[in-house]
Parts: C-alpha cells; sequence; structure tokens
C-alpha cells in the first residue's frame, strides 16, 4: 500500500519531516506542545497541497475531461486509503465531513430523525463541547433525554455508574476514545460491549485517538468513529464520519444539494447512495487527498513505538511537575495518554501560558472545550501540554524549567 516503508520509530527521523519544528519563536527553538489541538503538518502533506492547487485542481465526481478524473481518482483513493487504515468493510463506510464537530451533529441531526420522545443519548462527564452540544439540541428538537455518565477524581469513567444508566432506553451512547483535558484513555472496548447489550448503538469520538493509538472498527464494533484531519497531521476543514452500512442506510441526508442526489424533479428528489448521501456540495477536495496523504505518513510509523513513547514523554513530565509546590496534575487516570493537564494554586493558566510562549513553548491554557469537566474540578482552566510522536524529552526537561521559572516568577 504505502510507498513508504514503515521503520523503527525513530524521533530525529520523524521530526525531520516537520518543517514548523524547525522555527525559531522569540529566538527560542520552537516547542511544540499543543497537539491536542492540532498537529503539524508533514513534508509529503504540505507537497500534496502545493500540487493540487499547482497542478491538478478540479471539480469531482461530474467532470468528463482528465483533470476532473484525476482529481476524482484521487479523491476516493484517499478515502479507500483511510478505510484501509481503520478496517471498516467497505469504503462506502467513509464519510467527509468538516471534522470531528460536523461528523457529530451529521449523526445527532441524521441519526436523530430515527429517535423519539423519551429515548436516552448518554454521554460521558468529560466530553468535549461539540459531544455535548448537538445532544443538547437534538433533546430540544425531539424531546429525547440527555445522560450523563460521571467520573472519579483522577478523571475515569465510573464504570458501574456508567452500567446503571444503561437501559433498554438508551438509543445512543456518545464518548470520548481520549479525553483532550485529562489524557484519560476510556475503556471502549468494554463499553461498546455494554451498550449493544442494552441494544444502544455507539459512537466513539476519536478525535483524540487515531494519531495516538491503532485503530480497527472492525475490532471496536463501534457503530460510528468520529476524528478530525487536523489533529492526525493532515489539513484543516476536513474530517470524517466512520459508520457501518446498515446505519448509515437507515438514515436520512443531513443536508441537501449536488452531488447527495440521484435524481431531482420537482415534485420528489431520489437521494444517492453512500457514501455521497452525506456529501452534498463540492467537498474539501484538496483537503480528502491530502488527508489521504497525512494517512500514507501514518502507515510509515510504528504506531505502537509511538505510543509507547508518547506515554514516556507524559510520564516524565508529570514526574517532574507533580513536585512543584502548589502544582496539581488535573488527570491522573491509570490508563491516559500523552497529555499533562495542570493547575497551579493562586496563579491563573493564562499567566503561565503566557510566560511559557516568551519562552518559544507553545501549550493551550484555559478549559479546553469541556466547561462541564472544569466546574467538576472547581476550576477556570488548566495549563495543558499535549504531545505528539515527534516530541522529545530534551523538549520536556527544557519545559519543566521554563514552568519552574514563570512559577518563581508569578510568585
Ligand atoms: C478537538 C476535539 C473535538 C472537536 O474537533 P474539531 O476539529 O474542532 O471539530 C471533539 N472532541 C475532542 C475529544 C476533541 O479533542
Amino acid at each position: 500500500m504505502s510507498e513508504l516503508e514503515k521503520k523503527s520509530f525513530n524521533v530525529r527521523e520523524i521530526r525531520e519531516e516537520f518543517p514548523a519544528l524547525r522555527q525559531q519563536i522569540y529566538g527560542k527553538n520552537l516547542i511544540y506542545f499543543d497537539n491536542g489541538a492540532t498537529s503539524q503538518k508533514p513534508q509529503m502533506v504540505l507537497n500534496a497541497i502545493n500540487l493540487f492547487y499547482s497542478k491538478e485542481n478540479a471539480n469531482i465526481h461530474r467532470g468528463v475531461h482528465y483533470m476532473s478524473q484525476k482529481a476524482t481518482t484521487e479523491y476516493e483513493a484517499a478515502r479507500q486509503r483511510i478505510q484501509h487504515y481503520i478496517g471498516a468493510r467497505k469504503s462506502e463506510e467513509i464519510i467527509f465531513t468538516k471534522g470531528t464537530t460536523d461528523s457529530i451533529n451529521l449523526v445527532a441531526f441524521s441519526f436523530g430523525q430515527l429517535l423519539s420522545s423519551g429515548d436516552e443519548i448518554l454521554i460521558s462527564a468529560m466530553e468535549h463541547h461539540s459531544n455535548i452540544v448537538p445532544w443538547q439540541m437534538l433533546c430540544e428538537r425531539q424531546g429525547c433525554i440527555l445522560k450523563v455518565a460521571p467520573i472519579n477524581q483522577r478523571g475515569e469513567l465510573i464504570m458501574e455508574e456508567f452500567e446503571r444508566l444503561l437501559s433498554p432506553k438508551t438509543k445512543l451512547v456518545s464518548i470520548t476514545h481520549i479525553s483532550n483535558t485529562l489524557g484519560t484513555v476510556n475503556p471502549v472496548k468494554e463499553i461498546i460491549q455494554k451498550a449493544h447489550a442494552v441494544g444502544a448503538k455507539v459512537l466513539i469520538d476519536g478525535a483524540q485517538s487515531i494519531q495516538h493509538m491503532h485503530i480497527n472498527v472492525k475490532e471496536l464494533d463501534c457503530d460510528f468513529y468520529v476524528f478530525s484531519s487536523h489533529k492526525v497531521f493532515g489539513p484543516t476543514g476536513i474530517g470524517v464520519l466512520y459508520g457501518k452500512e446498515d446505519l448509515l442506510d437507515r438514515m436520512p441526508p443531513y443536508q441537501g444539494g449536488g452531488d447527495m442526489i440521484s435524481r431531482v424533479t420537482f415534485e420528489r428528489t431520489t437521494y444517492n447512495e453512500l457514501p455521497f448521501k452525506f456529501e452534498a456540495g463540492t467537498p474539501h477536495i484538496a483537503g480528502g487527498i491530502c488527508l489521504g496523504k497525512a494517512f500514507e505518513f501514518l502507515e510509515s510509523i510504528d504506531m505502537e513505538a509511538a505510543e509507547r513513547h508518547e506515554r514516556e514523554l507524559a510520564n516524565y513530565a508529570e514526574g517532574m511537575l507533580d513536585t512543584f509546590e502548589g502544582l496539581q496534575i488535573i488527570g491522573e487516570a491509570k490508563n491516559k495518554t500523552s497529555v499533562v493537564s495542570f493547575s497551579v494554586k493562586g496563579i491563573h493558566p493564562f499567566d503561565i501560558g503566557t510566560l511559557l510562549d516568551k519562552q518559544g513553548i507553545a501549550v493551550r491554557t484555559g478549559h479546553h472545550c469541556t466547561q462541564p469537566l472544569m466546574d467538576f474540578y472547581g476550576i477556570p482552566g488548566t495549563v495543558r501540554a499535549s504531545f505528539a510522536f515527534y516530541n522529545t524529552k530534551e523538549e520536556i526537561d527544557t519545559f519543566v524549567q521554563a514552568v519552574e521559572r514563570s512559577l518563581s516568577m508569578l510568585r
């Protein structure tokens, strides 16, 4: 499949593929620890963006001319590459969307049309706003009921409570695979089995998992899996909704327009088959093709080694930060990865983030689109360092020293 052979995991070599990492910010070598918000892009993705708009730009699925057919072939090849990477049965099960948020809204609207008053949607207390608000809107529209499974202080889902909230009334469980704020890895396989046992479908928010671990939707047996291209080394403005074919077949279209139809008359319109039924209008063609490139890049990475490396980074950083007076790590799940969130008594996260920025270090501060989770911990926000496989232990050393320096300046 891949042009690149799978290589043994080597951070130095991987970093060479990412030109953004070679910059200086305020005269300091950039340390990019905001991968939870978006990841940097490898050279082959950058080249593909340039190539597409320089030479291959054409609309797809409708042209008879050479360029249109070439663009169509590449766009559909990207879909197939993603299908194979995540282990979907058919390429029809891969719907291109604008990203995670768009994918969840599609499901909330379209799968939501199949629900009725009193049906329940179950989420968790650690969800991103984009996995909360679309369900609240569905409940408003259709009288469904939103239930929220609680977490413990370590930031782990309380499985007994989750099971207690599951019932034959539960039509959908929608849950994040990995928390963007805490780094908690949820036991999604077990969650899926338990949900299926009561007849509920399951949507996995994979916005934080596909870039960190090997994903196989067939093994997981999830009904939907969603993610954003920009967090998995591809361009912004595109993402994926994986759905099981029989389910997608039963769901009505989300948006109407070109490409999603089979035949239009003013009296009656019939819809196109999957995946086009859910892809109204001219899509983000370059985005789809370049997301395919990002997956080609991922195929060259030993993801198990990458995951081990990222966990080592997080453990290493936490071990040192934990010794700082007044500093509290937020999110101490037994199974966690690649995210270190913390708050410091008496100091606003924003002030720490600003001082780190001046030292060339990019972190995120604030509520990370998880306000209910911040309310649970009773804090306004955290400082979050989130790692990708291209980050290094040396960067962590510099980061920890910079945090120490920042705290002494703010005290
Ligand atoms: C980033 C993120 C989202 C939203 O992704 P968008 O790319 O902004 O649509 C949803 N869930 C989680 C867990 C995220 O990290």
